[in-house]
């Protein structure tokens, strides 16, 4: 399993940080459409809970995914979202200035453009 870790920003006095983990997490899209975090591990149970016991796999495959953490620069709003199906926009603002997360790290943070944002290894594995 991969390693789990912290995203934030070498700048002491910036706040800008992201939950920290894998940087992406599975979800389950429920009846209304919306997307429920499957946190591991568990992942498999909770989505099954999310979409019904009685789910065929395709329909299981076809209602869940990978929401990947991204961050729009533009409203300075995290957002999630399936890379694989999402348009690459902030759901929030419209505009597409928004970076995944693999996009921000090493690179000059967005929000006070003093520190960098890094992913610090926590030594932990999920
Ligand atoms: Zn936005
Ligand atoms: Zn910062």
């Amino acid at each position: 399993m991969p390693q789990i870790f912290e995203f934030h920003c070498t700048n002491p006095d910036c706040e800008f940080e992201i939950p920290s983990g894998w940087g992406y997490y599975m979800y389950a899209e429920a009846d209304d459409g919306e997307r429920i975090h499957c946190p591991h591990p568990g992942e498999m149970r909770r989505a099954r809970d999310v979409v019904g016991e009685d789910a065929s796999r395709e329909e299981l495959d076809h209602r869940t995914g990978f929401n990947t953490y991204c961050f729009c620069i533009h409203c300075e709003t995290q957002v999630d979202l399936d890379l694989g199906r999402d348009e690459k926009a902030c759901p929030e603002c419209r505009s597409n200035a928004v970076k995944t997360i693999d996009e921000l790290v090493d690179e000059q943070c967005p929000v006070c453009e003093a520190g960098t944002f890094i992913a610090e290894d926590t030594g932990a594995i999920a």
